[in-house]
């Protein structure tokens, strides 16, 4: 399968959404609250703990400047609502307030984590289980590195948002609005002095904020870029390592390496300036209020106490204003980020594109097992990825249970898009697909993929052990099962002579086993799986003799009772072949046995046999030919 270019890559990360703080943004944010919703009497307990402990928290400087207070006035009303308060009783007031908030903290603390990592993982499965479920048509346009941040970069941020931006927002607003009041409580004119600043702050704020989240954005991105690197040379690191290219991938690297570091540095420079702007902000705010402050004490128009109240509440008002940019910033982020992982929520899934999962109740039941008649009738095919070249044309091509089908033809010619067809990961142009003389799309799809088995070409296996390989053809299958699978597989000899046996791991995607052993486990799975209809893509590489016969056998016991499909390479199931079709160009030009076609004079089908025939004269010589 052709893959995404380079190219079309930086045009999806182009694509990625800006996102603004609309009405619309935040509502698609706010769609993702459902996340929260099993959890929410947590949540709402969280919350509430929250605003308790931020109560609690605006409660201190009044207390702090009562304690100041009642030391020089001993006896005069000093804590509003509580009257005259000795200095002793104010301390204990004060412990047993700083008590409940922390003990409130502990809680908000501990439920947004709950709520959040609960709600995190369930986006997680869900993006996950929607991205395996989407059309093969969603990954020939995307990078593996670009959908893997959406699961684990984009949710990262949703879970900052969620577990710490949330409540700071919250703890925030109530110390900004709170610290305000207070203060307007108590003096008006003060009040006047620092709201006059507001203005300014807000500016400036907004301001940052804009600036930051644009660097933040572009490190992000190119932090991506140099994540699809690493997972594509780690990917491909044989071929790496055998054109000796590890400079030009560390050429590479370095490169967009140097573009974050520039995008990181440049972000550093504009947060330097906003931490040197906050200090004055703060510390500017607080001289203000002193400076008037203390002329009013001065003049005896407020107490040391309600001084010391007016700076420790203007710090807090200060405080939450510079964390507003910051806040700001880590919201856009979430916006954009939950707009990628809605996007991906949204995608729909293959069964939804295709037809639904569920049977044609016009074309009656979903029989147990399909005989395995496959016909396609002039089927004409062009990629969704690259709508402008027809890759098949008007293919017909039949099928009867139990048949072996070879599909030859140069390199191009479109033999496993036609598989590929047949396995449903597209739907035909045009034409039809018909599985036992029904419409294929008339079967669920889940149900018509559980009658098929696929023998590819690279076999990849996943990184368990061999019986983890073997029973993905059939999960759930008994070790009798695997076993008596490896065996028919002529795989059972090789597994039992590890000293793990089927426990043996396989190393990632299976590079410990050599090419004949792993596409002898992949026959076992087949055969485990026991389909109606077979696929075969031949490898072209050339196995030993003795593997190649072990691995001719083991085919032709799953061939066995089955029709199959050939992506033929080697002469010998070419020659056994029910029928061989001919492909150019994405047409069939020839079908026919090989005796037919063999007879036939200038034909393409002629022209390829004689070179392989020619192969393998060579091969029989050498005494590596196996008889077919
Ligand atoms: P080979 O023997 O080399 O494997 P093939 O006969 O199996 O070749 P296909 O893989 O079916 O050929 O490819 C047929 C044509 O479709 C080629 O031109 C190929 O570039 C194109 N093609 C294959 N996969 C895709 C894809 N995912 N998106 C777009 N075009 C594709």
């Amino acid at each position: 399968m052709a893959r995404s270019s380079p190219a079309q890559a930086e045009l999806a990360q182009e694509r990625l959404p800006r996102a603004a703080l609309n009405r619309e943004n935040l509502r698609q944010t706010f769609a993702l609250a459902r996340y929260i919703r099993p959890y929410r009497a947590r949540f709402f307990s969280g919350l509430t703990t929250l605003f308790i402990s931020a109560a609690l928290g605006l409660a201190f400087p009044l207390l702090a400047g009562s304690l100041i207070d009642s030391a020089l006035h001993p006896g005069v009303a000093t804590v509003p609502l509580l009257g005259a308060l000795s200095l002793n009783q104010v301390a204990l007031l004060l412990a047993a307030s700083v008590t409940m908030q922390a003990l409130a903290s502990f809680n908000s603390a501990l439920s947004f984590n709950r709520v959040g990592q609960s709600a995190l993982a369930d986006l997680r499965r869900d993006c996950y289980g929607r991205l395996i479920s989407l059309p093969m048509a969603f990954f020939a346009q995307r990078r593996v590195g670009e959908l893997t941040s959406r699961i684990s970069t984009d949710v990262a941020q949703i879970e900052g948002a969620l577990i710490d931006a949330l409540p700071q927002i919250c703890r925030q607003t109530v110390f900004l609005l709170g610290g305000i009041t207070m203060i307007a409580l108590t003096s008006g004119r003060l009040t006047a002095v620092m709201l006059g600043t507001l203005p300014l702050l807000i500016a400036a704020a907004v301001f940052f904020g804009r600036r930051l989240r644009g660097f933040a954005r572009e490190t992000q991105d190119q932090l991506a870029a140099t994540n699809t690197i690493v997972e594509e040379t780690l990917q491909a690191i044989a071929s790496v390592k055998a054109f000796a290219n590890e400079s030009f991938e560390l050429g590479r690297y370095e490169r967009a390496n140097a573009r974050v570091l520039a995008a990181a540095l440049s972000a550093a420079r504009w947060r330097a300036v906003f931490v040197a702007f906050f200090i004055v902000a703060l510390f500017g705010g607080i001289v203000i209020v002193l400076w008037f402050g203390a002329g009013l004490l001065q003049s005896g128009g407020i107490s040391p106490g309600q001084l010391t109240r007016f700076v420790l509440y203007t710090t807090f008002v200060a405080g939450a204003m510079g964390q507003a940019a910051e806040l700001f910033s880590q919201l856009q982020k979430t916006v954009g980020a939950t707009q990628r992982v809605r996007e991906l929520l949204r995608e729909p899934t293959e069964i939804a594109v295709g037809s639904p999962d569920a049977p044609d109740a016009a074309a009656g039941p979903t029989p147990a097992r399909l005989r395995g008649e496959v016909a396609f009738e002039a089927v004409s095919f062009r990629y969704p990825s690259r709508p402008d070249v027809a890759v098949l044309h008007d293919i017909t091509l039949n099928a009867r249970a139990g048949e072996r089908i070879a599909l030859v033809g140069p390199s191009g010619a479109g033999k496993s898009t036609l598989t590929a067809l047949l396995l449903r990961f597209y739907a035909p142009e045009s034409g039809r697909l018909l599985l036992d003389g029904r419409d294929a799309r008339d079967y669920p799809l889940h149900w018509l993929r559980g009658q098929m088995a696929i023998v590819p070409q690279d076999v990849l296996l996943f990184g368990g052990t061999i019986a983890e390989n073997i029973v993905y053809g059939r999960p759930g299958a008994d070790d009798a099962a695997i076993r008596e699978a490896a065996r028919l597989a002529n795989a059972d000899e090789f597994i039992s002579g590890f000293p793990e046996g089927y426990a043996t791991l396989v190393g990632d995607r299976g590079i410990q086993l050599s090419g004949g052993q792993r596409q002898r486990i992949a026959i076992a799975r087949a055969i485990l799986k026991d389909p109606a209809i077979l696929i075969l893509d031949e490898a072209t590489s050339s196995l030993d003799s003795e593997s190649e016969r072990l691995v001719q056998v083991a085919l032709e016991r799953l061939m066995a009772g089955r029709t199959t499909f050939i992506v033929a390479h080697r002469l010998a199931t070419i020659r056994t072949a029910d029928r061989i079709a001919v492909l150019e160009a994405g047409r069939v030009v020839e079908l026919g046995n090989h005796a037919e076609l063999s007879a036939k004079p200038d034909g393409l089908y002629r022209r390829l046999s004689s070179l392989q025939f020619g192969q393998t004269e060579q091969l029989a010589a050498d005494g590596g030919m196996i008889p077919p």
